[in-house]
Parts: structure tokens; sequence; C-alpha cells
């Protein structure tokens, strides 16, 4: 974690210190780790003095994530899909930008021309590839690590004002990175160093309630999503001879079985459990595109394959991207590309 020296940690409280209207951005789509290191920002900006903090969103995070976010005062949270006009504006008046969990603006969607277009000093806490440190007068950047709410967690710990002592972190914003952390690493199954599980140590001994957190997660779901992940996996789900697994939801089955953002989270990893699968690919038609998902086993690399293939990225073994065609057309897009990738790139490695 060479970015969490005195440096940094100095200059990025020299910011804060400077600041009055702080503005938290994170990725379009807001999953659990998105959201989870965004609250637990808000809440040390907050203890730090700051009166005027606010969390922009492009769009709505999942219904089951509202334990973590509604630690935030709802009118501190603006979201772009549904008050445009309040979300540039926030940008455009912020002195101090706070930007988690991506590496590249054009991953916040719609926020992408605000955050090119302003001036404001902007800090950046990301554990994705390759971003470009030039935009922001502060870079934390670390892959080596389980999540952007871990490195939060590391980056408030660096603090002089939490001095290493977590017993100091407000209870919010501990709560916030347990469950980020929790969610990004498929509750302590991937992307889990000692510093993951240290940090795990020191928020539970400080309170943090890991039961609930884990049954947010888990045990609050509608009975149609069930359903529908049954569907996918008997129905859906293809293994091709060269180990990668795929399933491309249309609107029609989403609409079938009610299906809500978030519902889909996770269902990517279930083809992992299969002996000879070594990457899983989860393709869902949404307006404008097909969103991909990919998570792969250790050996095969998602990224790449996301990259080469699929308009994204992402990290070594769960990556992201789109398709601009027909749903129709995605399956054998998948078939084809994959037995490329996995013969061509993987296979002559
Ligand atoms: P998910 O499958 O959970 O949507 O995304 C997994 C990871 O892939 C995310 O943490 C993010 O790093 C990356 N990712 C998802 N979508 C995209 C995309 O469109 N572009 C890039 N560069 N990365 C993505
Ligand atoms: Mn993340």
């Amino acid at each position: 974690m060479e970015d969490i020296n005195p440096r940094n940690i100095d200059s990025f409280m020299r910011l804060v210190g400077d600041a009055a209207r702080p503005v938290i951005v994170t990725h379009a789509k807001p999953d659990g780790d998105a959201i989870g290191s965004s609250v637990a920002m808000y809440h040390f900006l907050r203890m730090a003095g700051k009166s005027h903090v606010r969390l922009v969103l492009n769009d709505r995070y999942p219904a089951f994530l509202d334990f973590i976010a509604s630690q935030v005062p709802e009118e501190d949270i603006i979201i772009h899909d549904v008050a445009p006009g309040p979300a540039e504006m926030a940008i455009r008046e912020s002195d101090l930008i706070l930007c988690l969990d991506f590496h590249a603006f054009h991953r916040t969607r719609n926020l992408e021309s605000y955050l090119a277009g302003s001036k404001a000093a902007k800090v950046l806490a990301d554990h994705h590839l390759d971003p470009d440190r030039s935009l922001y007068a502060v870079s934390f950047s670390e892959t080596a690590i389980s999540s952007a709410s871990e490195l939060v967690y590391q980056i408030l710990m660096a603090t002089p004002v939490i001095a290493g002592d977590a017993s100091r972190i407000p209870a919010a914003a501990a709560l916030a990175m347990m469950a980020g952390m929790t969610t990004d690493t498929n509750n302590l199954n991937n992307s889990v160093y000692p510093s993951t599980l240290e940090m795990a140590s020191e928020l539970l001994r400080c309170g943090v309630d890991r039961d609930l957190i884990l049954r947010k997660i888990n045990q609050e779901h509608s009975e149609d999503r069930l359903r529908l992940k049954g569907y996918m996996l008997k129905d859906l789900l293809q293994v091709t001879e060269d180990g990668v697994a795929y399933m491309v939801l249309d609107r029609e089955a989403q609409r079938k079985y009610r299906m809500k953002e978030g519902d889909t989270e996770g269902f990517v990893n279930e083809p992992l459990s299969i002996g000879k699968v070594r990457m899983s690919i989860f393709a869902r038609e949404e307006d404008s595109e097909i969103r991909i998902s990919i998570r792969s086993k250790n050996g095969t690399s998602a990224n790449r394959c996301a990259g080469l293939f699929f308009n994204g990225g992402g990290h070594e073994n769960a990556a992201g991207g789109k398709l601009l065609m027909p749903v129709g057309e995605v399956e054998e897009y998948i078939r084809k590309h994959t037995h490329i990738y996995m013969t061509e790139y993987e296979d002559k490695k």
C-alpha cells in the first residue's frame, strides 16, 4: 500500500481541511463496495468537521443496500437519474471531489462530463487497474486489496484523527466498510489478504454487527429472485468445451420473474463450482446495451477477456463490460470469442 504514506495522507487531510463542499462520487450501478466505501467516507468527512457533504450517484442502488445507504441522511444523497440538475450542480459547486471505487470517469456514466469539467481538487481511492493519476491531487490506488471499502479503511486508519485506533471510526462508517468488503469478497471467498482479515477482526472488536450484514445481504430477498436463479441455472446455463460457462438473460425472462436491480448480483459466481469451468459469463439485456459480468478462477484472466472482447475490464478474476447487439446474437458471440480467447490467449500463455 505504497500510496498510503505520510505525504499522501498529509495532502489528503489538508484538502479535507480546506474544503467547504466535498462531494463523493462512485461508479454507476453502485454495488455494495461502492455504497460501503462512499458511506464510510461521508462519515469520516462529517467527523472531520465538514457540515456540507454530498454523495452523488449516477443511479439508484439496489434496495438490499438500503441498510448501508440509510446511514446517510436522504437529503445528502443526490441521484442523477432522479435529479439530474441538482447532481450536476453539486459537482459544479464542489471544491473537493472524492472518487471512490472506479478507475476512469466513464465508469460514472452521466457524471463523466461533470467530473471532466470540474476544476475542483480530486482524490482517488480505488482498487482497479490503471487509473489516470494525472487527474487527481492525491491518488490512493491499490490493486492488492480486497475492495475500495478496505482501502478507505486503511486510509482512515492512517489519518491523525483515527491514528490506527479503529474504535475512533464512527460506527456507521465501520458498518459500511465491513458490509462493502463483505460483498466485494463474496463473504471472504475471494481477494482476501492478511490486511482484509485484520480489518475484519478490528471492526468486529469495535462492535460491528456482522450477523446483521450477512442477514441483509443473504436473507432478505424476494421469492422471485430465487426462482429466477433456479431458472437461470436450470434452463440458461451453458458450458462450452473450452471450460466457459455462460448465461444470457433477456428482457422477457426479467419481466416474468419481476427482476429488480441487484437481484442477479452474485449469480455469475455459481458456475465456477463446476470443476471444468475456468470462466463464467453472465449477459443481461438492458435498455441500451447487453451488460456483461465475468468471473474466472485463478490462472484465467477475466480482466483480459473483458478488455479484448467485451469493451470493459476490471480485476484479474472479476470483470465486466458491455455488448451492443441484439440479445439473440449474444450467445453466438460469447461462444465464438471465448473459444478464441481460451485457445489463442489463455492456452498459449
Ligand atoms: P460486476 O460483474 O460485478 O458488474 O463487475 C465486476 C468488476 O468488473 C467491477 O468491480 C468493475 O471493476 C469491473 N467492471 C464492470 N463493468 C465494467 C465496465 O464496463 N468497464 C470496466 N472497465 N470495468 C467494469
Ligand atoms: Mn469494488
